[in-house]
């Protein structure tokens, strides 16, 4: 039931329709028994400034999660945010603050625990990341949370690469991240035990694309592990591949569970595992 006292939390971005949060998150309140509702407010790009001073006058909402185009746009209507946030110089999930809202990064985290949960060192692993834009920045910085220093990326933009690079080297200051184009793919792959997709070739709308084909697959060496960030379809047409090949997969459902606990812990300060079953549950059934 929605009360007077009822508080909100939601997620603004253009469009935001299709996200797979409402469900998620309403479900975990529901069985938290909190007074919280999660919805979804569509705004455009050119509304954000509008929107965030609004709804800081709306006492009622607590938070809100931030999707493209305002992750970046974001950051300048914020009196606080994260170390994190800085690091990957983008905010995904926001709460009041005493003075103004106050932002953080959970893609990092919701990254980083399914890797984290494979219990394994790897601050010497080869890490090759596919793509360079908002997702990729989250996975630098988690794999450098992880210990790991030296990291591949490949990109199709050289403008876009070198400013990733730049970027991501000031914020990281041990990191050696090297950035590539498509047509060097090839010589990377032998040395790379964890790939990782941060492009969306095969998502839903082209579930028959991938950003590696399966002679690529077979360049890299046995235990090597595919990581697709993408979570519909589920597999995608890599991680069918990969898993054909005999690597280990994750699949981008993980990262999409784990960065929702993350942004509950964020707001709520109360412990979310026992919900956290439920939660995969109802994004695997809702899907
Ligand atoms: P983004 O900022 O738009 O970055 C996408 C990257 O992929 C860019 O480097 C882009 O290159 C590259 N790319 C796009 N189309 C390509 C193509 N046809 N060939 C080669 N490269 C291509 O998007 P994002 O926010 O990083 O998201 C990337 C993917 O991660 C999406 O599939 C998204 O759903 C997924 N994701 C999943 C989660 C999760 O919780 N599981 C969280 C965040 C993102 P250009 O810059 O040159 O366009």
């Amino acid at each position: 039931m929605i009360y007077g006292t009822t508080k909100l939390l939601g997620i603004i971005g253009d469009p935001v329709t299709y996200s797979r949060s409402p469900v998620m998150h309403n479900y975990a309140l529901q069985q938290l028994g909190l007074d919280y509702i999660y919805g979804a407010f569509p705004i455009a790009k050119q509304n954000l400034d509008k929107a965030i001073e609004g709804m800081w006058y709306i006492n009622s909402i607590h938070g809100f999660n931030v999707t493209i185009p305002h992750k970046e746009a974001i950051l300048p209507y914020l009196t606080q945010v994260t170390d994190i946030a800085r690091q990957v110089g983008a905010v995904n999930t926001v709460t009041r603050g005493e003075s103004g809202w106050f932002g953080t990064n959970t893609d990092v985290q919701g990254f980083m625990i399914p890797l984290q949960k494979m219990d394994r060192s790897w601050a010497n692993s080869g890490v090759l990341i596919l793509g360079c834009g908002g997702a990729a920045r989250a996975v630098v910085v988690a794999m450098y949370q992880l210990g790991c220093r030296n990291m591949t990326s490949i990109g199709r933009s050289i403008p876009k690469m070198q400013e990733f690079q730049a970027q991501m080297r000031a914020n990281l200051p041990s990191l050696s991240l090297k950035v590539d184009e498509w047509s060097n793919l090839a010589q990377y792959l032998p040395s790379a035990n964890l790939v990782i997709n941060s492009t969306p070739l095969g998502m839903s709308e082209n579930p028959k694309l991938s950003p590696l084909e399966m002679e690529h697959l077979q360049l890299l060496t046995q235990g090597s592990i595919v990581y697709d960030l993408i979570y519909t379809p589920r597999p995608t047409q890599l991680l069918k591949w990969a898993t054909e090949a005999g690597y280990q997969t994750i699949d981008g459902l993980e990262m999409l569970l784990y960065q929702g606990v993350s942004a509950l812990e964020f707001w709520l300060e109360i412990d979310i595992q026992p919900v956290v079953e439920g939660m995969r549950q109802t994004l695997l059934t809702s899907s």
